[in-house]
């Protein structure tokens, strides 16, 4: 018989009583952990979000698989992350509530890879994308098991976050800002083919529809996915979810990187079916930036805190009533040599990036700049340099035309379901 790959699909009514089936639908926790062995858990924490928000993977889960890879015989546990380019990855895992969890749960080490100083350097054999090599925490690299634990969300750059792309979150900020000077979705896959994390437990109890990271929007799916293939999982996701995999295009990358598998006739769904999950998910970025045609975008070189900012920024100038106001702005993200050549008013520089060039346009400081500063340096064409006074007031303003906004939508989506 062909090779199938795996894919569980748990649905009960609590969150311990999902772990413990999709152990069991893929054999049992027990034949999964090695007595005695370390067991790394990589959640999404990437950015701050409280518990319930669907931002990070929920708190609850990561706790829950902690004390079933414990029961199983792990020696040692740990929870590892590295947050997002600008942000704290310890305040993202206390925020989200998953530090508490873990302590709870008796795990031995909550670790920041951004500080870790024990690194390897870790060769990448044949590298599809400019990376030769990545340099990784040694008890990442010695530990027996990695379970990789990511959040299923909706993604300003890459139409959704799920298994493959959580494992981005091992690398430091140095190696992060590299793949985003490459191609990225291969990176991705050059970093898989030597993190080759041996579990994914997916978090759709709580996935995220709308504007994800920034202004995500939980929706009651009730589910926790596993597998050992991220892409397997990933493909069951989306049919899940009612994303069409052909809008994806990392699936594409996985394939020519030979990870995974990607065709759904190849992979035997376990527990639930596909069909008995089934919940359209509202999930906006499937254009990328030619979602808002009427602007003028230069991305390239950019990594995706900025582009989710510049994403969700495009949408709060909707909800500000001021999108078609300023059509002439053109925006920029990412280091770059060369500028579009227009007058200093139209162009919009976001973040440090491209500080070098400050002077020939609106500049928007910081890595990444703060949530408003592109909004209002498209609308007020000033360099937006940092939070002065009358920040938090205007901050606050736009909140109830924001939340009225994403409520229509909401309400919208949900009646088409
Ligand atoms: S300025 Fe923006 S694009 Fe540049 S590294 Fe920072 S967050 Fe990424």
């Amino acid at each position: 018989m062909a090779y199938k790959a795996v894919v569980a699909i748990a649905k009960e009514p609590g969150v311990d009583e999902m772990v413990e089936r999709a152990f069991d639908l893929l054999g049992g926790a027990e034949s999964l952990i090695r007595k005695g062995s370390t067991v790394v858990l990589k959640p999404n924490a990437g950015h701050l979000g409280k518990p319930g928000t669907s931002v990070n993977t929920g708190a609850e889960l990561v706790g829950s698989v902690a004390r079933a890879v414990r029961a199983a015989g792990a020696k040692r546990v740990i929870v590892a992350e590295a947050a997002a380019i600008g942000c704290d990855t310890m305040a993202c895992l206390e925020d989200s509530g998953i530090a508490e969890a873990a302590r709870q749960a008796g795990v031995d080490e909550i670790i920041d890879i951004k500080s870790d100083k024990d690194l390897l350097t870790i060769p990448i054999r044949d590298a599809r994308s400019d990376l030769v090599s990545v340099k990784l925490p040694r008890f990442l690299i010695e530990a027996e098991h990695i379970i990789n634990m990511p959040v299923f969300k909706s993604h300003a750059s890459m139409v959704f976050s799920c298994a493959l792309k959580n494992i981005k979150g091992v690398v430091q900020d140095k190696i992060h800002y590299d793949m985003h000077r490459t191609n990225l979705a291969m990176a991705m896959m050059d970093i898989w083919s030597v993190v080759r994390a041996d579990l994914n437990i997916a978090d759709l109890i709580w996935p995220a529809e709308g504007f994800g990271p920034h202004s995500p929007v939980p929706m009651d799916f009730g589910c926790v996915l596993a597998s050992r293939d991220p892409v397997a999982l990933d493909a069951v996701a989306c049919h899940c979810v009612g994303l069409d995999m052909d809008r994806v295009s990392y699936f594409g990358n996985a394939r020519e990187r030979g990870i995974g598998c990607a065709d759904i006739e190849d992979i035997e769904v376990r527990g639930r079916s596909i069909e008995e999950v089934y919940q359209k998910m509202w999930l906006p970025y499937l254009d990328g930036f030619d979602t808002w045609p009427e602007y003028e975008f230069h991305t390239e070189n950019s990594c995706s805190s900025c582009q989710s900012l510049v994403a969700f920024t495009m949408e709060k100038l909707k909800a500000l009533g001021e999108y078609g106001k300023n059509t002439d702005a053109v925006i920029c993200l990412g280091a770059k040599d060369e500028l579009p050549d227009v007058a200093k008013e139209r162009l919009i520089l976001c973040g440090n990036c491209l500080r070098k060039h400050r002077a020939k346009g609106v500049a928007v400081h910081g890595c990444p700049p703060s949530e408003p500063h592109v909004a209002w340096a498209i609308i007020d064409r000033e360099d937006q340099t940092d939070i002065g006074p009358g920040f938090r007031e205007r901050m606050h303003s736009e909140e109830e035309p924001w939340n009225r906004f994403i409520e229509g939508i909401v309400a919208q989506k949900r009646a088409e379901r």
